[in-house]
């Protein structure tokens, strides 16, 4: 037995078995240098069975998934269509005389380890693909070319530095009870996504792949971040008990699905829902909410080879406002940049890329053609569903109003209305600005994602800063009050849709400082309404009041634990 303490990133309780994935990639036996022409020949069959793998699998995925999802495998059968890679390949082949596989694994290895250390985030994220195509050939090269994933048994717990760019639409999530990884922000995509799939999932353990092996049992608990390695009996069978009592207090929770989202006296909150990959699981369980609160696309845009169109993407929007038949669709414009660069974009490396050209700053710029296609495709939609459109990164009224300009002239070109046009206050000077934002804003949502990280000048997705990375901190709070007053004053809509939102105790506190619309992934609706039922709400604005004058994360989260609200759930 072996327990080590992990980061909670997603809740939830998992007892199963590790499955380790490796990132590293087998070696193998040198070869005689007569065997060189065959082994060439090897090499380019083993191209071309991992492209005819690829297109099945972007034909599987395109219709379990859709198009979006599909295009992650486009980008990677182009990596394996362009010839430097099997080149080099080859060259190591001949010149080191060894078997395809090692020379795969050689060739690879540098490129990953050249992009790694790109400055460049296009080229950083391309290293997870390289891994990606290079772990395919492999597999093709050893015989056995199906997915990582293909052997995954009931009740698998991922383990792995990270997953990689294929790994969330090839694994079986049906068959997935939980992830470990060693690296990955709390407000990460792959930490929002498991989120949105309901499955528990901790980080921030060291050397999780080289401390673990496939096939060890794993109690993996995401709400105290512990994970148990080969646990004794007894801690077994508690686990269960605990998970057990756990299904039946969601079960019971669930049954209260009916009633209305209140403080206990009766203080009504809106429950919205974020949206990252609108495919089935997540439209479902969105059409239970009140209404969208964030749809992100910049999925439409990542790994696709080409812009989407116009027509892509009214056909997505609309397929995502039927599913929620007279309610408002909060639609972010595109959010690209920073960390986000799609494959059709080079781009020129930058100092520090979370404050680059990003989020509206590039959409107004470089991005300039892809934000009109997009506005046009919203105000197609916006027609005849209830669109609003909400901008990114805005820092102030001058880029708000050039944006607004630019959604107004092609509204008029196309004889249409302009939707109500929201700001997304996630910087520091929009904060600082908020009245005069207001003016000319139709609402606002707080994205405290990125506004927490600008705030406390911490990285949302580096560990080394994680400690200090908090929206708890009496800072982010005021931000969060300041802009909250200023919008109630105004009688205009406050949404907070960062992760915050779907933290039942940070949920608590936000009601306490004003807040009344909350949006987050659906799974997390249900300990989010569960808590706020049961505080009245001047206990809340009481808790708020003592957390906005502490002087550190520390003391808030004390003052959270003494209120008793950091007990989302009930002693199990
Ligand atoms: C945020 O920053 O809080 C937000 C909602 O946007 P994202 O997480 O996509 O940056
Ligand atoms: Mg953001």
């Amino acid at each position: 037995m072996r327990l080590v303490t992990g980061k909670a990133i997603a809740p939830g309780l998992a007892n199963g078995r590790a499955v380790v994935l490796l990132d590293s990639l087998p070696a193998g036996t040198s070869l005689a240098p007569v065997d060189r022409g065959a082994e060439v020949l090897r090499l380019k069959r083993i191209f071309q069975s991992a492209r005819a793998d690829l297109e099945t699998l972007q034909s599987r995925v395109h219709q379990e998934f859709g198009a979006t999802e599909a295009e992650i495998f486009a980008a990677h059968q182009l990596i394996l269509e362009d010839p430097t890679l099997l080149e080099d390949i080859i060259q190591r082949l001949n010149s080191h005389s060894v078997r395809a596989e090692d020379a795969i694994a050689a060739s690879v290895d540098d490129y990953a380890a050249r992009m790694s250390k790109a400055q460049d985030p296009y080229l950083r994220e391309r290293e997870l693909d390289i891994r990606d195509i290079g772990n395919r050939l492999i597999r093709h090269a050893l015989g056995h070319p199906s997915s990582r994933f293909s052997a995954l048994e009931d009740n698998s717990i991922i383990v792995g530095e990270e997953l990689l760019p294929s790994d969330l639409v090839e694994l079986d999530s049906a068959k997935l009870a939980g992830v470990v990884t060693q690296r990955c922000g709390e407000t990460s995509h792959v930490a929002i996504l498991a989120r949105a799939l309901g499955i528990p999932a901790l980080t921030g353990i060291t050397d999780i792949s080289g401390m673990l092996s496939s096939g060890q049992r794993l109690l993996l608990d995401g709400y105290t971040g512990e994970l148990v390695i080969e646990p004794y009996h007894s801690q077994l069978n508690k686990f269960e008990q605990k998970r057990h009592r756990f299904d039946e207090y969601r079960i019971a929770q669930k049954s209260n699905d009916h009633l209305p989202c209140q403080t206990k006296d009766g203080v009504e909150i809106l429950l919205l829902a974020n949206l990252a990959r609108p495919n089935e699981a997540e439209l479902g369980a969105a059409s239970s909410m009140a209404a969208i609160g964030l749809l992100r696309t910049e999925f439409l845009f990542l790994d696709h080879s080409e812009p989407p169109t116009i027509d892509e993407q009214v056909n997505l929007y609309t397929q995502v406002a039927r599913r929620m038949p007279g309610r408002d669709i909060c639609i972010r414009t595109l959010d690209l940049g920073g960390d986000k660069f799609p494959l059709f974009l080079r781009h020129s490396p930058e100092a520090n890329p979370n404050l680059g050209v990003r989020g509206l700053r590039f959409s107004l710029g470089a991005g300039l053609s892809m934000f009109r296609t997009q506005v046009e495709a919203l105000l197609r939609v916006s027609a005849d569903h209830r669109v609003s459109i909400l901008l990114p990164m805005v820092l102030g009224v001058d880029d708000l109003l050039a944006a607004k300009e630019i959604i107004v002239q092609i509204a008029g070109d196309l004889c249409l209305e302009v939707p109500p046009v929201g700001v997304l206050v996630e910087t520091p000077a929009a904060v600082l600005l908020i009245d005069e934002i207001l003016d000319h804003a139709d609402f606002v949502n707080l994205g405290t994602n990125d506004l927490t990280q600008f705030v406390l000048a911490s990285d949302r997705n580096a560990l080394d800063t994680q400690d200090d990375y908090s929206v708890l901190h009496p800072a982010v709070l005021r931000a969060v009050q300041a802009v909250c007053n200023a919008a109630n004053a105004r009688n205009k809509p406050v949404t907070v849709c960062g992760e915050a939102a779907g933290n039942p105790e940070i949920a608590a506190l936000l009601v306490g400082l004003g807040i009344r619309r909350l949006s987050m992934s659906p799974s997390l609706s249900v300990p989010v309404k569960s808590v706020l039922r049961s505080h009245a709400l001047e206990a809340l604005e009481l808790l708020a009041r003592q957390a906005i004058e502490a002087r550190s994360t520390s003391r808030v989260k004390e003052i959270v634990t003494e209120a008793g609200i950091g007990k989302s759930y009930p002693e199990f």
